[in-house]
């Protein structure tokens, strides 16, 4: 049964950059000289996307429900993490309706990727494409993502 009052999530997530670790985002490997650090796969995206739902049905974080202390999702892949928050949601009467995804990235350049990721999302949550909107940005050499040193990711997602 639908909700008939949409409820809006908000997610952010960065991970650190380094060498020797497969580069995912969105649920999608990307060729990469460096990837994500991380207890997970490392996928900011899937963690932001998780913390927005888990904020629109107001289930806590990402880190109440998988801390990184717990030996057994060591190396998880992320979308095993989306799908518990989309599960929870299902369960409290709620389907994901929409997210709007923004990563910030200096390197590799995402523009080329957006609509390869966007597609993994789409059908990570099983949604229609105009419903996820993937947008690549850099972060003017600024900060930490500026000096790719890490890739961060914000969501928006809307439950009803
Ligand atoms: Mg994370």
């Amino acid at each position: 049964m639908a909700k008939s009052i949409p409820r809006v999530g908000f997610g952010y997530d960065i991970h650190r950059l380094t060498a020797g670790r497969p580069l995912v985002l969105g649920g999608l490997h990307i060729e990469s000289d460096r990837g994500l650090l991380g207890h997970s796969d490392g996928d900011a995206v899937l963690h932001a996307l998780a913390d927005a739902i888990f904020g629109a049905i107001g289930s806590g974080d990402i880190g109440d429900h998988f801390p990184d202390t717990a030996r057994e999702t060591e190396g998880i892949d992320s979308r095993e993490i989306v799908r518990a928050a989309v599960d929870e949601a299902a369960a409290l009467g709620y389907k994901v309706r929409s997210a709007d995804v923004t990563i910030l990235a200096e390197r590799p350049k995402l523009g080329p990727l957006k609509a390869d990721i966007r597609q993994s999302l789409v059908d990570l949550l099983n949604l229609p494409p105009d419903a996820v909107s993937v947008k690549a940005r850099t972060n003017e050499g600024l900060g930490p993502v500026g000096q790719q040193q890490a890739i961060a990711c914000y969501v928006v997602a809307v439950v009803a």
